[in-house]
């Protein structure tokens, strides 16, 4: 199969074996001007990402064969493929798999049954969140709307008011803040905000948000919960 690129298109991958639901996504990721490629199980996807790089992967978890999650480990697993975003496409009711599938290194998820407007938006926002994410150093001061953090001096506050955060509770917001749109399960928060640190934090994350969210986001504007996933920080640029 022969396709002409042009330099600035993007090239996404799909992986599904569904032929109707590969279709419509093909059809609407080409409208949108990205470059398209699909395999319809995981050994051949491999073999396809591993030959042309794409700046996305799209990849329904139930494969026959290997199976999505193991397509998203060997990927993740690999250095040449691992920089590689990785959204999965999930049937509702797979919420376990996608929180393993976080673990393992996929950067978002999209749940069955979802418009063309849903993932396209979805498709940008990753991209667009891993070319910030390799392109820029971790902010000092993180600014959105009347959110201050500033954290060379511990700093937190709302409009004009200081919030005071516990050291555990603003490292948290921290790093949700540092990562806006991007979906935590509950263990990556610990892992990732913590760190060597871990083993010192209260390991209940909930505890930990129910106290930001009372001194600075009782509304739930800022910091969502995606059920049966984890938090996100909400992309408001
Ligand atoms: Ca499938």
């Amino acid at each position: 199969m022969s396709q002409s690129i042009t330099v600035s298109q993007k090239q996404i991958v799909i992986v599904e074996d569904e032929p109707d639901i590969l279709d419509v996504l093909s059809y609407n990721l080409k409208r949108e001007g990205f470059a398209v490629a699909s395999a319809q199980n995981g050994a051949l996807c491999l073999e396809l990402i591993q030959r042309i790089k794409p700046d996305l992967v799209l990849l329904d978890l139930m494969l026959p064969g290997m199976d999505g999650l193991d397509v998203c480990r060997h990927l993740k697993s690999n250095s040449a493929t691992k920089p590689i975003p990785v959204i999965m496409v999930t049937a509702k009711g797979e919420e376990s798999d996608v929180v393993l599938g976080l673990g393992i290194g996929a950067d978002d998820y999209i749940a069955k049954p979802f418009s063309p407007k849903e993932l396209i938006a979805r498709v940008k926002a990753v991209l667009r969140r891993v070319d910030r994410e390799n392109h820029s150093e971790p902010q000092q001061i993180i600014e959105i709307e009347q959110l201050i953090i500033d954290a060379s001096k511990h700093k937190v506050s709302i409009g004009e008011v200081e919030a005071r955060l516990t050291a555990t509770e603003f490292r948290l917001l921290y790093y949700l803040a540092s990562h806006p749109g991007r979906v935590f399960s509950r263990e990556q928060l610990l892992d990732q905000a913590f760190g060597n640190d871990v083993v010192v934090v209260d390991r209940n994350i909930d505890v930990h948000i129910r106290a930001i969210r009372k001194k600075i986001d009782p509304d739930q504007y800022f910091i969502e919960t995606i059920r049966g996933v984890g938090y996100r920080f909400k992309d408001l640029n």
